[in-house]
């Protein structure tokens, strides 16, 4: 295990942090991101296991020892348990983490556990029931509610909650979700709506800086804390009288690209430098065989020289995402 990632750019980032794609599928409807549901393309085409083994070892053989799985949702794939299992196993991951609606989460938290995940973030964007439906288009909080406490019970010790900020769907609930959290050794992390490709009026109604919640938070005395090493790109806020925290991911802000950590690759096997960049560099030719993996990771270390400083969102470019679901959150 190599103590420094090697996978760096021109701007002296490192890069510990892969969050891969599985799936562009879904079985909910989130309002900002697949409002009409998935659609099934005729090329659904994913990566298969060998595919992904070979790639996430070229990432771990290049220093990245932080692995999310995403997608769509991860967990619709018929053999996300054989991935993740065989991804717990090769050496140097440290951790194993998965982004996931909490769909049927009470049944599979332990089997998820099992096959080596250690870190879970389950997308929570309201407290009350029939806003939770409202937004996701499923009457399933209580159920999700429920698989969170599976997996306390299943050996998780890393269970965190992305909240999308909402204006006027769940910007009342900041102390709900602060209240929420006082006993619970969970993070709630509100997430900035970003702009993408299909959603520009639901983002023009819908959108609030993510200083509504900070200001909100430094109000009630919470406060900063130091940034851990390999972190992905929350600000967290704690508080002595709550066991939980409060994290803010804000792609808006000025700072956000400069401790960007991570590197993303699509389930069809794209690295795609930036969430808002661009189409993406296709790894696949070079997942077929484990005889590639050195020219894989040349190929990955030369696409580094092409990631730039920052995105373009400010300026309302939001690259040629459609939504989220099609390259993972
Ligand atoms: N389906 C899984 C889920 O929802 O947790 C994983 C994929 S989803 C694309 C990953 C995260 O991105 C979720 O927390 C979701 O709420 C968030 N997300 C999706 N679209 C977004 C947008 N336009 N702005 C901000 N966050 C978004
Ligand atoms: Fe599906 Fe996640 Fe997008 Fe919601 S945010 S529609 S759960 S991919």
């Amino acid at each position: 295990m190599k103590d420094v990632p090697q996978i760096a750019d021109n701007f002296g980032r490192r890069f510990p942090y892969l969050r891969l794609s599985i799936t562009d599928a879904c079985n909910f409807r989130c309002s900002y991101c697949l409002p009409d549901g998935y659609k099934k393309t005729s090329s659904e085409n994913y990566l298969s296991l060998e595919e992904i083994f070979r790639l996430v070892a070229a990432f771990v053989g290049l220093g990245a020892w932080k692995i999310r799985l995403t997608g769509g949702e991860p967990t619709v794939r018929p053999d996300f348990i054989e991935i993740a299992h065989g991804i717990s196993k090769i050496p140097g991951i440290q951790k194993l983490a998965f982004t996931t609606n909490g769909y049927r989460l009470p049944e599979r938290a332990k089997d998820y556990f099992d096959a080596g995940l250690n870190a879970i973030n389950i997308s929570i964007d309201s407290l009350r029931p029939r806003k939770f439906e409202q937004i996701t288009g499923h009457n399933r909080l209580g159920e999700i509610l429920e698989g969170m406490q599976e997996c306390f019970r299943s050996g998780f010790k890393t269970v965190k909650i992305n909240t999308v900020l909402l204006k006027g769907m769940n910007d009342k609930e900041i102390d709900d979700f602060i209240d929420f959290v006082a006993d619970k050794p969970i993070s709630v992390r509100f997430i900035e709506l970003m702009r993408t490709g299909n959603n520009g009026n639901y983002f023009a109604q819908h959108h609030l800086p993510g200083t509504y919640v900070t200001e909100r938070l430094l109000q009630l005395g919470w406060s900063l804390k130091p940034r851990e090493e390999g972190a992905g790109p929350a600000q967290e806020f704690k508080n002595s009288n709550s066991m939980g925290t409060i994290g803010l991911i804000a792609p808006y802000s000025e700072d956000f690209c400069k401790t960007c950590n991570r590197l993303r690759v699509s389930a069809r096997g794209n690295l795609h430098l930036c969430l808002f960049g661009e189409g993406g560099y296709s790894l696949r030719q070079l997942l077929q065989s484990d005889d590639q993996q050195e020219e894989l990771q040349n190929k990955i270390l030369f696409l580094m020289n092409f990631k730039k400083s920052t995105h373009f969102l400010h300026e309302g470019n939001t690259g040629i995402t459609p939504h989220l679901a099609s390259i993972g959150g």
